[in-house]
C-alpha cells in the first residue's frame, strides 16, 4: 500500500475529472493508496477544506499559507488556533518561491518564519515548498530551529546539495510526478541518491500529472505511477518502495495506522 503525502483535494478540477470527491478517493484506494494528506494553502479556505475531508478516516489535513498565496501578513494566532485541530498533522504548505515571485521575498520570509515558530509551538512537522530559494530556505530553517519540529521539503526539484542540507536537519524529501518527466534527468539523479528512510511520494494534485497522464488533471490515484517510477529508478521492487515511503509518512506525521 502507498500514500499520497501531498494533494489539494479541495482544488481538484471536478468538471474535467467527471468524478466527485468520494469517487476520486475510491479510485485511488483501488490503486493501493491507503492515506491522503490534504494540504492547505490559505487560512480563509481552511475551514471549508476541513469540512470536505473531515469524515474520511484515511484523509488527514495540514494548515498553513502557501508562499504564493499571501495577501496579508500571517495571522499567527489564527494559524495556531486552526492548526490545533486534531485532524491537522502538519503546518504548511509554507516556504519560499522566488521562481514565480521575487517581489514578495520579504513577505514570504516573514510568513515562513511564522510557520516554523508555530510548528515548534504545536510540535507538528512542516510542509515546505521551495523553489529557486535554496540558500534562504536552508538559512531560515537553521536560524529558526526547524530541526526541532522536522518536516518535509515537498515536490522537491532542487539539487543534491540542498537535499543533503535538508537531510542533515532531519527533514524528509517528497518527490512528485515531475520525476517521471523526460526532461527531469537531474532530479532523477538526486532521487537515486536519496536515502530510502527519508523519502516520501506525492501527487501535488491537481497540478503536474505524472507520465503517462501528462496534460491531464492530476489526482491521487496517480501516485501509484510515481511509486512505480521511483522503485524502478532506485532498483527496488514496488513493494519495497511502497513500504518504506508509507512507513516514513506515518512516522513523520505521527499518524496511527487505521
Ligand atoms: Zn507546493
Ligand atoms: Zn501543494
Amino acid at each position: 500500500m502507498i500514500v499520497d503525502s501531498h494533494c489539494h483535494l479541495d482544488r481538484l478540477d471536478w468538471d474535467k475529472l467527471g468524478l466527485d470527491l468520494d469517487e476520486v478517493l475510491n479510485k485511488a484506494r483501488k490503486k493501493q493508496v491507503e492515506h491522503f494528506l490534504c494540504v492547505s494553502v490559505t487560512l480563509d479556505q481552511f475551514p471549508s477544506m476541513l469540512e470536505k475531508i473531515a469524515h474520511y478516516a484515511d484523509v488527514s489535513a495540514s494548515c498553513g499559507v502557501h508562499p504564493l498565496d499571501q495577501k496579508f501578513e500571517l495571522d499567527k494566532a489564527k494559524l495556531i488556533d486552526l492548526a490545533s485541530h486534531q485532524k491537522v498533522v502538519a503546518i504548511g504548505e509554507t516556504g519560499l518561491d522566488y521562481y514565480y515571485s521575487q517581489e514578495t521575498k520579504q513577505v514570504q520570509q516573514a510568513s515562513f518564519v511564522g510557520h516554523i515558530e508555530v510548528a515548534n509551538t504545536l510540535h507538528k512537522p512542516l510542509i515546505i515548498h521551495t523553489r529557486d530559494a535554496k540558500e534562504d530556505t536552508i538559512n531560515l530553517m537553521r536560524a529558526h530551529k526547524a530541526s526541532q519540529c522536522g518536516g518535509v521539503l515537498h515536490c522537491f526539484t532542487e539539487d543534491l546539495e540542498m537535499a543533503k542540507k535538508a537531510l542533515d536537519l532531519g527533514f524528509y524529501i517528497s518527490i512528485s510526478g515531475i520525476v517521471t518527466f523526460k526532461n527531469a534527468k537531474a532530479l532523477q539523479d538526486v532521487v537515486k541518491y536519496l536515502p530510502l528512510d527519508r523519502l516520501l511520494i506525492e501527487t501535488d494534485s491537481p497540478y503536474l500529472a505524472p507520465v503517462p497522464h501528462r496534460g491531464k488533471t492530476n489526482q491521487p490515484a496517480y501516485v501509484e505511477d510515481v511509486a512505480y517510477f521511483i522503485a524502478d529508478l532506485k532498483g527496488l521492487s514496488f513493494e519495497q518502495l511502497a513500504k518504506a515511503t508509507t512507513d516514513n509518512f506515518y512516522n513523520l506525521f505521527k499518524i496511527v495506522k487505521s
